[in-house]
């Protein structure tokens, strides 16, 4: 039957298949059928360790909630744990006084800005805070944002371009990389902490480029090794290269005073182009920042993306961040004991013939397990000991360089760290004791 346009039902429908280009039963397929989202290959991995960690009864150790400050002891569902698996380096998240300082900036300024910085965003304590990290590295200004992870994101990205050349560690955080490749420069990773390859990358490729950014961090955060700084401000002043050096982990655990491998290996802070940090761990808040020259602060701060179109850090974070930072410069004896725990505890895991991995023995010593499996069965026996320490296995790391990973902090006793190295021998010793069948487990795995 024709209705009053002249075409039957079947007919219109095919007439508006046509006009869209798609024949009508896959045009149902597409209005159904919605493909899920997040890559196939990161599903698998993810799936895979899900299942891997069930076949083998261990607990899945991620996710778990502390239930007060997380510091050299840490509740988690009522019970209480030696605790090292926190960046709360000097012990000032939960001082008193950082806390007040976070409490009174609440009272002046509410919980946020409530807006971009260079719009009606700005307030005293930005500015303060900011003063006081450029006189920390001995520079002529600096720039807070809200997240050290985009830090590295949007100002890696917006300074270099499609001409320029990036070099990075290879062991570099995935900021740094996700920055990397935002900026759509080239992007060379050298082998870890290889000057000889860097020079020869870099003289390789360095007149191909309009600029070249070289990327590094003042302390590996999976390693706690240090990168030659000398060797590399050497290198990128022959080559007309700018610096850029990640201090995560650096401050307030670096140098006598704290103030990161500068300090540490007798450099001059201003061969340094760009000083990166973040706010999460030594700073006892959340947010990153940038010391660097006035120039190019006043570039950040009038054009990178993620502060421009992002919201000023929230008046607590600030006062809290700044006033870590006070108490850092006025109580250099939090660094030193920081220094001398992750000092005891490397010696200690050492002396009884466990691999500290190439730690120098800061605040972040590795145990290496060389497997997975052995991680996260030993993270999980020592979680039944009382002992908090994170698994870091396949895929974040290969499956190698498997580990289980220790944060020190000032706050850890001496009694503390001997007693825990002895449990981590010998429930090591135990695991690696026992059979794992691992075709078993692949056959399991293979087939669900
Ligand atoms: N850089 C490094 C080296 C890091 O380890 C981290 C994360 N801990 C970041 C940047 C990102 O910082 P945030 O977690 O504060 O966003």
């Amino acid at each position: 039957m024709s209705d009053k346009f002249g075409l039957s039902g079947d007919a219109k429908a095919k007439l508006l298949a046509r006009l869209s280009n798609r024949a009508p039963a896959q045009q149902e397929e597409r209005a159904r059928v919605k493909p899920s989202l997040g890559r196939p290959e990161v599903v698998a991995d993810l799936n895979m360790v899900k299942r891997a960690g069930e076949a083998l009864a261990i607990r899945n150790p991620y996710f778990r909630p502390h239930e007060g400050v997380a510091g050299a002891h840490t509740v988690i569902d009522g019970k209480s744990y030696d605790n090292f698996v926190s960046y709360n380096y000097l012990g000032l998240n939960g001082d008193p006084r950082v806390n007040q300082a976070a409490k009174d900036a609440i009272d002046l300024y509410g919980t946020s800005v409530s807006a971009s910085r260079i719009v009606s965003g700005e307030r005293p304590i930005h500015r303060a805070f900011e003063q006081a990290l450029a006189e920390v590295y001995e520079t002529e200004d600096a720039i807070v944002l809200v997240s050290g992870h985009a830090t590295n994101v949007t100002v890696i990205g917006h300074l270099v371009g499609r001409d320029d050349l990036i070099l990075h560690d290879s062991l570099s955080h995935n900021s740094i990389v996700q920055g990397a490749l935002a900026s759509g420069a080239q992007r060379i990773a050298f082998p870890h902490n290889d000057m000889n390859e860097l020079e020869r990358l870099l003289g390789a490729s360095r007149d191909k480029a309009a600029r070249a950014l070289i990327v590094v961090e003042g302390h590996y955060s999976m390693d706690g090794d240090v990168p030659d700084l000398p060797r590399l401000v050497a290198i990128a002043k022959a080559y007309g290269a700018h610096l850029m050096v990640d201090e995560a982990h650096s401050l307030g655990v670096l140098g006598q005073r704290g103030h990161g491998i500068a300090e540490r290996a007798g450099v001059d802070p201003g061969d340094v182009d760009i000083w990166m940090g973040t706010l999460s761990k030594t700073l006892s808040g959340c947010g990153g920042y940038i010391a660097a020259s006035a120039e190019l602060i006043d570039y950040l701060k009038n054009s990178a993306p993620g502060f421009v179109y992002s919201v000023g850090l929230p008046p607590p974070v600030a006062a809290a961040a700044l006033a870590s930072l006070e108490i850092m410069r006025a109580e250099p004896g939090r660094v030193t004991k920081l220094q001398a725990n992750a000092k005891h505890f490397l010696d200690a895991a050492r002396s009884r013939g466990l691999d500290t991995g190439p730690s120098i023995g800061a605040a972040i010593v590795p145990i290496m397990t060389g497997s997975s499996i052995v991680a996260a069965r030993a993270a999980d026996r020592l979680f039944d000991l009382g002992i908090n320490v994170q698994p870091i296995i396949y895929p974040a790391v290969p499956e190698q360089a498997a580990r289980l990973r220790f944060f020190l902090s000032s706050l850890h006793e001496v009694e503390q760290l001997e007693r825990v190295a002895a449990a981590v021998a010998r429930v090591l010793a135990e695991v690696r004791a026992e059979r794992i069948d691992l075709g078993a487990l692949a056959n399991r795995l293979a087939a669900e």
